[in-house]
């Protein structure tokens, strides 16, 4: 899956790679932390003072994720193939 590829697709496809990217890199984060002993959770830094917002920003991220996965059902996107599987 290219940048390239993506940017055939619907702003809110490519919002959603990018969101997804950055959820991925997060976790990525959260596990070399964990191997150092420090908390390198970039979304608890800036949202751990709101948690509500920290858990929405998870929920953000899942949806992303999902939608990645089944690919958007727009038109732009239909056109596009931007859909990958
Ligand atoms: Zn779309």
């Amino acid at each position: 899956m290219t940048v390239t590829m993506r940017e055939k697709g619907c702003t809110l496809s490519t919002i959603g790679f990018y969101i997804v990217l950055v959820g991925a890199v997060n976790w990525g984060l959260v596990g070399l932390g964990g191997f150092f002993g420090g908390d390198w959770n970039v979304v608890h830094m800036i949202f751990g003072s709101w948690a509500w917002l920290e858990l929405a920003v998870y929920v953000v991220v899942g949806i992303s994720g999902l939608m990645l996965v089944f690919g958007c059902k727009c038109d732009k996107c239909k056109v596009a193939g931007g859909q990958p599987m």
